[in-house]
């Protein structure tokens, strides 16, 4: 018995329900069951509808300068941090949406900067 203050139930009809096991069985490397592939989808959904990245409103995208980090090397080969000037160590910049894009994990990151992609 599930924790009920934890997971809820829903009817789906056994077209949908044949289609989810399908999926479990086959999307993934390995099988899963089919609240995974539910929560896959949802998270998959929800990702792609909160990022426009077509108007002129500002998003949150990845600091170009620290990368995210939220610090920089003084220097290349010193050992020496400082906290990033241009995020002020949050790792985050606020950016037009337009001159923003979305990298190979699902990030949001400045057009120019293309991070750990190789096209
Ligand atoms: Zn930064």
């Amino acid at each position: 018995m599930p924790d009920i203050s934890k997971f809820k139930s829903v009817s789906v009809s056994t077209d949908t329900h044949s289609k989810l096991l399908s999926l479990a069985q086959n999307r993934f490397e390995v099988p899963v069951s089919v609240q995974k592939v539910i929560e896959f989808l949802l998270e998959k959904e929800i990702k792609r509808k909160m990022v426009d990245l077509t108007g002129k409103e500002e998003v949150k995208a990845i600091c170009p300068r620290c990368f995210g980090n939220g610090f920089i090397r003084m220097q290349a080969g010193c050992s020496l941090q400082t906290n990033c000037p241009q995020c002020d160590c949050e790792g985050w910049v606020w950016l037009p949406a337009e001159r923003c894009r979305m990298n190979i994990e699902g990030g949001i990151e400045p057009r120019w900067m293309k991070s750990g992609e190789t096209i």
